[in-house]
C-alpha cells in the first residue's frame, strides 16, 4: 500500500538532511526514485547544511507532478519512491497531483516542507498536504530563540528588523540578522508575535502617513482656529446638523 507522507518543520530542522538520507537509504537498497525540488536558488539540487547534495528535478508552476513521474517511470522501467523537498511551495493541484500518484501508480511520496510562512499563516501547499497526507509527521528538533525558549516560528528580517509583508519566496541565510540583507531566524512564538505586532505598527503609520497628505483634510496636529468673521453668515443661523449626511447620498 503506497502512502503519501508529509513531515514538515521550522528552517533549519533538516528537511533536506532527512530527504538526502531517505533518497541515499532507498537508492543503496536499489530502489528507483524521483527526487524533486522547488527553490529557484537550489539549480536543481537538494544540499544539506552538512554538505551532502543530489540532483533533483526542478518543479515550476506549470510543472504536472504526475505526469513528470508517470514519464519517470516510463523511462526508468519503474519509480519505488518520489521524495519531495520544498514541497510548501507546491502549489494545491501539485498536492492533489502527488495524492494521485500515490492513489493511481502506487508509488510512495515522502514530501518535506516548511509548515508556516514568515507571516505565521500556513502555506498554501502544506495545508493541502495536511489535509491530503495518509502521515503527518513534525521534525523536533531543539531550537531554541535567542531568549531560550523552544523556537517554533520562521521570522523574515530586512536589515535586521523583522518583517511581516513581502513576497512568500525571498531567498536568504539564517542565521542572525545581517544589516542590509534578507535573513532569516527561529524565533519563539511570543518573540514572534512581538517582532510581528511592531511589523504592523509600522505598517499602519506608513499608510497613515500617506493618508495624511497635506491639503487632503485639516492639520489634525492641534486647536483649529476659526475666524467668526470668515464663517458665512447662514451657518451662525441655522445648525449644519443633517448637511454633510445627505451630502453623499447621490453619488
Ligand atoms: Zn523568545
Amino acid at each position: 500500500m503506497a502512502t503519501l507522507r508529509f513531515t514538515f518543520g521550522t528552517m533549519g530542522s533538516g528537511k533536506s538532511t532527512q530527504v538526502l538520507q531517505i533518497h541515499h537509504n532507498l537508492r543503496a537498497r536499489g530502489l528507483t526514485t524521483v527526487l524533486t525540488t522547488q527553490l529557484d536558488r537550489s539549480e536543481g539540487r537538494v544540499s544539506s547544511r552538512l554538505g551532502v547534495s543530489a540532483e533533483a528535478e526542478l518543479v515550476e508552476a506549470s510543472t504536472d507532478l504526475f505526469e513528470l513521474v508517470r514519464q519517470r517511470a516510463a523511462t526508468l522501467g519503474s519509480v519505488d519512491a518520489v521524495i519531495c523537498d520544498e514541497a510548501q511551495f507546491y502549489d494545491s493541484v501539485q498536492c492533489e497531483q502527488l495524492a494521485r500518484v500515490v492513489d493511481e501508480l502506487r508509488i510512495d511520496v515522502f514530501a518535506f516542507g516548511l509548515l508556516t510562512t514568515f507571516q505565521g499563516r500556513m502555506f498554501p501547499g502544506s495545508a493541502r498536504l495536511m489535509e491530503l497526507a495518509d502521515e503527518r509527521t513534525e521534525i523536533q528538533v531543539e531550537a531554541r530563540c535567542w531568549c531560550g525558549e523552544r523556537a517554533t516560528q520562521n521570522a523574515r528580517f530586512v536589515d535586521g528588523v523583522q518583517v511581516v509583508s513581502g513576497q512568500l519566496k525571498v531567498v536568504g541565510d539564517t542565521g542572525g540578522p545581517v544589516a542590509g540583507e534578507v535573513t532569516y531566524d527561529l524565533l519563539c512564538r511570543s518573540h514572534w508575535m512581538e517582532g510581528a505586532n511592531a511589523a504592523r505598527g509600522d505598517q499602519l503609520e506608513l499608510l497613515d502617513d500617506d493618508v495624511a497628505r497635506p491639503g487632503d483634510h485639516p492639520d489634525r496636529s492641534g486647536p483649529v482656529e476659526v475666524d467668526p468673521d470668515a464663517v458665512p453668515n447662514p451657518l451662525h443661523v441655522t445648525p449644519p446638523v443633517e448637511a454633510a449626511s445627505h451630502s453623499g447620498v447621490s453619488s
